[in-house]
């Protein structure tokens, strides 16, 4: 990505309606799937749960110069088309950042020959035999308070739920997307970056956990 020249592309619209994040649960109580009762009772529990910190409203404009305490206040509708990662309000402002942004948009982990160091090392991943050595330094984190008692992620290998290239194939099509028990956001992130660019349909996303 050229500096100056990074093309802009135009964030999809917004949502086409606002739907109800609990609705996905309830299509699977629809399909006999579970029992309904279980079904009212899980989302009592969870209808008066409201986000701590809801995201904003409006995405702002990535131009943030922290060592200069300066920031684009206008909104980010135009994401990066290298990474997708970041969305500035106008090319001057991704053009003003791109000092601070390359490092993050050209970083190797975005490499699309990028592998884990277990693989490059051919040992086995510690999440599939945890030595004592991984077991003890898990469960200080919390003890440490480095973590505040959250759970930063799982300890599995991010997936993609969709994997729309060999399954629907249909970029039209709208999909409701449960992660239930699963606070550990790489999923999200990998599902939803692993879509096709040329994807148009919508997706209905629930998270919840014990500690989301
Ligand atoms: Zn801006
Ligand atoms: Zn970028």
């Amino acid at each position: 990505m050229p500096q100056g020249s990074a093309s802009l592309k135009p964030i999809p619209p917004p949502p086409r309606k606002e739907t109800d994040p609990l609705q996905p649960l309830q299509r699977l109580a629809d399909l006999d799937l579970v029992d309904p009762g279980d079904v009212e009772g899980f989302l009592g529990v969870f209808s008066n749960v409201r986000p701590v910190h809801p995201p904003p409203a409006v995405l702002p404009c990535a131009n943030v110069q922290p060592t200069r305490y300066s920031a684009c206040e206008k909104p980010g509708t135009k994401a990066c088309s290298a990474c997708k990662l970041v969305s500035y309000c106008s090319k001057e402002c991704q053009t003003a950042d791109w000092k601070n942004h390359k490092t993050v948009c050209k970083n190797f982990m975005r490499s699309s020959d990028w592998q884990p160091s277990w693989v490059i090392e051919r040992r086995t991943p510690s999440f599939m035999e945890p030595t004592d050595e991984d077991e003890k330094s898990f469960s200080n984190l919390g003890d440490l308070g480095f973590n505040g008692g959250s759970t930063l992620w799982g300890n599995m290998p991010a997936i993609d739920l969709i994997n729309l290239s060999v399954n629907e194939a249909d970029t039209q099509k709208d999909f409701s997307l449960a992660f239930v028990a699963s606070g550990d956001l790489r999923h999200v992130m990998k599902t939803i970056n692993s879509l096709p660019p040329n994807y148009s349909g919508k997706l209905d996303i629930l998270v919840n956990d014990g500690n989301p």
